[in-house]
């Protein structure tokens, strides 16, 4: 076994199945981590620079993110290659024929990510009937709609921004990626009296110390439109929102945005991971050597999956959005709490108490990171 399988441990991956149809372009790969503590739920990524090696990374933060918000859901990832904006047509064929090619595979429930959407969801539920974050239409809660993760960023700002002796009211507040997670965190920030100071997407960063008009942003956004073309404030470059000083800074975009060579532009107090895996180990060790809180990914972006879990289980939205509340909440105050009394870092306090979870639930399970499959190269895995 050692050696087939890359950067495996004894948590998983439990399997890896690459996924090919070149008759319509589909190049796709599942990483199903751990599902001692029951099938996994996981995002669907389309992108054209999705690579298996950051399937298995966000696959594994779906492990710890399910552990550690007390969910019955193993951790897993699906990957898709294109371009999530192409004619909605072919868009909708792959994601139908990898879902089919996926209709037995038990232990993985969609959900959407980067690139999908509820929409997307409704065609693999249609297709194999194992999907969350499912439009109202079909019993879902529109979590991007609502802002389910945003909801949890909020939550988990009024439990760090005290710790590091910041008051919410008055905030200013940075966000990378101003999308499904972007938009609502800074929205649901706006309503505590922070102040959206700079936000950015693809094409560029929009910055003004005074504030940006949160609601005018997100209507263009909506629109189809970048933040650049918002009316006022400072036009910057892309990256430019890594050197915007702030207090809160925000990760909603892709993995790795800060890494070694750049985490000392950085000028803020408190990170709030609503991206996953956003910064490198590196990038987050020098950040506390300079005493910037940050609250890691799989705790403070977990209000989307707590709702999608809800969802599949039958909750209602109401219910959903209290139970990202609670399980946020006390989460930030332990991983806060054990790493100050520990010296060791949130992500370091945070990781523990994931695995604690997996391995408890690993210890009841005859297989202990889930079932034996055989994926399309043969490849036989069970750790
Ligand atoms: P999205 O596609 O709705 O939004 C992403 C935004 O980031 C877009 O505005 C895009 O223009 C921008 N962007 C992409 N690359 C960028 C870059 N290099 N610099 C600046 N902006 C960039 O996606 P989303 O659902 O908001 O997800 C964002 C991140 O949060 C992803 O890492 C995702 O895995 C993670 N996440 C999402 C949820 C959720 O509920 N949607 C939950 C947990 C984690």
């Amino acid at each position: 076994m050692a050696g087939l399988i890359l950067d495996a441990d004894d948590i998983g991956p439990a399997k890896i199945i690459q996924v090919r149809e070149p008759g319509i372009g589909l190049e796709a790969v599942l990483v199903v981590d751990n599902v001692a503590r029951g099938p996994a739920i996981g995002g669907l990524r389309m992108a054209p620079d999705v690579t298996t090696a950051e399937c298995m990374r966000l696959a594994r933060a779906m492990t710890l993110k399910n552990s550690c918000a007390g969910l019955a859901h193993g951790g897993a990832k699906s990957v898709l290659i294109g371009d999530p904006r192409q004619p909605r047509a072919h868009k909708e064929r792959l994601i139908r024929a990898f879902a089919w090619m996926l209709r037995n595979e038990s232990d993985y429930i969609f959900g959407p990510d980067m690139g999908t959407d509820e929409t997307c969801m409704a065609w693999v539920q249609d297709e194999i009937g194992r999907a969350v974050g499912l439009p109202v239409e079909l019993g879902g809660i529109p979590l991007d709609e609502l802002g389910a993760t945003g909801w949890g960023l909020a939550q988990c700002a009024e439990i760090a921004a005290p710790a590091c002796g910041l008051q919410l009211d008055g905030a200013r507040v940075a966000i990378q990626g101003y999308g499904a997670v972007g938009r609502h965190a800074a929205r649901f920030l706006a309503e505590r009296g922070a102040r959206l100071v700079a936000a950015s997407d693809t094409r560029g960063t929009i910055a003004q110390r005074g504030g940006l008009d949160v609601a005018e942003l997100t209507a263009l956004k909506m629109r189809g439109a970048s933040v650049l073309d918002y009316a006022g404030g400072e036009r910057l470059a892309q990256d430019a929102l890594l050197d915007v000083d702030c207090d809160i800074w925000i990760p909603a975009a892709r993995p790795d945005v800060l890494r070694e060579d750049n985490a000392a532009r950085l000028r803020t107090r408190l990170v709030l991971q609503g991206a996953n895996i956003p910064f490198t180990a590196g990038a987050e060790r020098l950040l506390a050597a300079r005493g910037v809180l940050v609250i890691p990914d799989f705790v403070a972006n977990a209000g989307g999956v707590i709702c999608a879990a809800m969802e599949y289980h039958g909750a209602t939205r109401g219910a959903a959005f209290d139970a990202i509340a609670e399980k946020i909440r006390a989460n930030t105050t332990a991983v806060i709490d054990t790493a100050a009394a520990q010296r060791i870092l949130p992500r370091e306090a945070a990781t523990a108490l994931a695995l604690e979870g997996v391995r408890r639930a690993m210890k009841l399970r005859r297989w202990t990171a889930g079932a034996v499959s055989v994926n399309p190269n043969g490849c036989v895995c069970a750790p």
